[in-house]
Order: C-alpha cells, then structure tokens, then sequence
C-alpha cells in the first residue's frame, strides 16, 4: 500500500484535481491525504483574526467571499444531480458553521475548528468527485484515528489502532481519502500539526500502516539544490538520504513541512516528493541510501533573532552554559545555532514570542546582544564538513558579513547566519562558488 499526498495547489483547482484523478487512478490501492484547496486556510486564519479582533462584519465578509469560490468549485466539478445535492448541502454546513463562529469568542478552540474546514471541504468534495466519475473511493475521517499526545506528539498507538479497525469496518475501497493537517488532542479537542502540517500527516499514516512508499505530490519536481525564487538554474536533487532531508525541511526548504521525515525515517519508509504538474518527472526520493557527496543542497530560513550574551564571568567558569540554557529551556524556546568563545555566547532562536522574559533573565547575569532581521543559510550533503571541495564555501565571506558559522555540530549541516537583507547575495554566490554556476 501506498500513501499519497496531495498540496493546495495540487486540489486548487478543477484542472489540477482532474489530474489528481488521473494519478491515482492508476489500479493500485492506496491511502490518499489531502491539503485544503490552496488559499483557503490563509482565508480561515484571515477569517478567525477577524474574530479575534472582534470584527464579526469583517468575519462575515470574508466567509462570503470563500463560499462563493467553493459554489463555483460545485457547479464546475460536480454534475450529477444527486452528488450535487449532496455536496452542496455539506459546503453550506460549513459555511453556516463559520457564520456562527463568527459571533462568537476567539480561543485557540475555536481557531482550530475554523482551520480544520479546508482540509474537511476538499476531501469531501474530491471522494465525491471521484465517485461521480465511477471510482470506488471512501472518506476516512481523520478526526476518527489522528491524534496528539500531551507534547503534541503522534499517538502512535491509538493512530494504529483506530485506522486500523476504520479501514476494517468501512465497506471495501480502491482509494481511501483522508484529510491532511487535522487531528484531535490528548483531550479531544479539535486540532492540528501545525501550518504545512498535511506532509507530516502522511508519513504518520505511511509509518503505522507500514506503507510501501509516502509520495508527497506538489507543484514543483522535487527538493532543489537552491532556493528557486532566488535563484536561477536551480534543479531538483534525485536522491537524499533522511537526515539530508530533515535537515533541509528544517532549515528552510519549503517543500516539506520539517517534522515530516521523522516517522518514515524511524520506519525506513522512502518518501518521495513529486510534481503533480508534471507526473514523469523523477522527482526526489528520500531514503536510508546516501548517494553522492560533497554539498548538495542550500536552503535558506528568515525571521532568525540572533542573541549574543557575554560576560566576563564565562572565563574559565563552568556551568554557565547550563545556566543560559535553563532559561531558554524554561520558557520552551528552542536553540537553533549555537557559537561559543571564551567570553561570550551567540545563538539563534527562531520563535520570539518570550524574547523579553528570556532577556531579562539573560541580562541579570550578562550583557546582551539582540539582533533581528536574520537567516540562517544551510548547506547540507553527506559528509560535507569532510569533503575536500567544501571550503569553496567560504569564498562567500568576500561578499558577505556572516555573523555565524557553525561547522561541525552534524557532519551533513553547515549553517551561517547573514543579515537577511544579504539573504539573496549569499545564496546567489554560494550557488555559484559551490555548483561553479555562472550567476546573473
Ligand atoms: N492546509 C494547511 C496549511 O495550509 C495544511 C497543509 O496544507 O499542509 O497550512
């Protein structure tokens, strides 16, 4: 069994959803997960701040406007009067639901329902689709099986357990749909994986029903060795192994939401990532095997705060680093970068929700530094902090004033921080010190 994915752009439209049709249609059984139609989950997040600012009118407006792209969606997609009828009344649940949310008090609650419609409209819509056009596919509710545990962890367990007696008690089915991002908490509660989050739904099916393969279809042929939107003669990379992937997902590369590789990995599941747009294409395919060396990727991630702390206290003092740590620990903040020197300390954070509190803490003991407006640029391979042709990396410091290096924490990851109005240079430059590509 197969577990694919499919993206908002690849169900965005009627065109591409006829051509997601068409892929799976192809006689094998499978499990397919799908994303919300690209643009709606933008416009439910729009329409549940609407909420929160308590702008009901607004609310109201833009739940208008996203029904009437769905009313068109119906009359175009669906054409039997019975399905038609069916899927009409299921779109106008919604919207109603979203209506009455819209009077209502914001909570993180109520944002999670208003966000799980997208994904419970477009598999609904498409399983009826593909029954009108004669193919025996049946809905798994995702609400049913997918759930997080207490640290937002899959619940393995009780996701095995519950699709599989689901997929048990349905009636037989060629294609099983199911939606992506969804799921409920330890407590029961409506709630997701966070945004991009429908990739990480299909490796946690793929690991528990010890799929074949995960295929993750979007619009683009696979993980590019550079940022495509900055750069050009970029191409797709056929081959990574998992912790290449994960470190790119990670660092930047917006093809993958960064948690999806976890569950395939820890299952030695492949994943592949595929062009809807252009189904013959190889794509990429991620897996225990790690083919080629040197640097075969660079991604690049935004909105980076770097924090330099110093103090004098550091010299030669032990137990210091615990003492940063702690803090940053204590109000759940992750460490991305991390460079020492014998008096200070430069590290990076990528959520700066509690960036007062944790300076304040900081500054109780040291001096600190806070600078915004960062990327982190990445260069990931296999083995690359070895390999002999690594250090053309750093002719990029000709260019580029880079704030951090780290070299040496993974031996597949090097990192440097820039300013992020270098983003575009740097990765321009590095394209071509590393690739030896001509640059524009
Ligand atoms: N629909 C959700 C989002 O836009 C989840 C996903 O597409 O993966 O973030």
């Amino acid at each position: 069994m197969k577990v694919l994915k499919f993206g908002g752009t690849s169900v965005g439209s009627i065109e591409n959803i006829k051509r997601v049709r068409e892929i799976i249609t192809d006689g094998d059984k499978k499990i397919v997960v799908l994303s919300a139609m690209s643009g709606t989950t933008n416009a439910l997040v729009e329409i549940s701040d609407f909420i929160k600012n308590n702008n009901s009118n607004q609310a109201l407006v833009s739940i208008d406007n996203l029904y009437h792209k769905y009313t068109i969606v119906l009359d175009d997609l669906i054409e039997v009067s019975e399905l038609k009828q069916e899927v009409g009344n299921y779109i106008d649940k919604v919207f109603d639901f979203l209506k009455a949310c819209s009077s209502e008090k914001h909570s993180e609650f109520l944002y999670n329902k208003i966000v799980a419609q997208g994904e419970l409209l477009s598999t609904f819509i498409f399983t009826k689709y593909l029954n009108q056009e004669g193919v025996n596919a049946r809905l798994l509710p995702a609400l049913d099986f997918m759930r997080i545990d207490k640290l937002h962890e899959p619940d393995d367990f009780y996701i095995k357990q519950n699709l599989q007696r689901i997929i048990n008690d349905a009636l037989p089915a060629d294609i099983y749909i199911t939606q992506g991002f969804i799921c409920l908490d330890a407590y029961g509660n409506v709630a997701n994986l966070q945004r991009g989050g429908s990739d990480y739904t299909a490796t946690i099916i793929g690991a528990v029903v010890e799929a074949d393969e995960v295929q993750i279809w979007t619009d683009i042929d696979g993980m590019h060795n550079n940022d495509p939107r900055f750069v050009e003669n970029t191409h797709a990379i056929s081959n990574l192994s998992f912790d290449e992937a994960a470190e790119l997902a990670y660092f930047g590369a917006k093809i993958l939401h960064p948690q999806t590789v976890m569950p395939a990995r820890e299952a030695n599941i492949p994943v592949r990532l595929k062009n809807t747009m252009d189904p013959e294409s190889y794509g990429t395919l991620i897996s225990q095997e790690t083919k080629g060396d040197g640097i075969k990727a660079i991604a690049a991630k935004d909105n980076i705060t770097a924090i330099k702390i110093k103090s004098a206290r550091m010299l030669l003092a032990h137990g210091f680093l615990k003492k940063v740590f702690e803090i940053f620990e204590k109000y759940e903040t992750s460490i991305d970068m991390i460079t020492t020197s014998e008096i200070a300390v430069s590290l990076t954070i990528d959520d700066d929700s509690n960036l007062s509190s944790i300076v304040e803490e900081l500054e109780k003991f040291s001096t600190v530094e806070v600078d915004n407006q960062q990327t982190i640029i990445c260069l990931v391979g296999h083995s690359i902090v070895k390999h002999h042709e690594t250090h053309k990396l750093f002719k990029v410091l000709q260019d580029i004033s880079v704030r951090m290096i780290s070299y040496g924490g993974s031996n597949n990851n090097i990192s440097l921080l820039v300013n992020t109005n270098d983003k575009i240079t740097a990765l321009k430059r590095l394209n071509k010190y590393v690739f030896d590509l001509v640059i524009s």
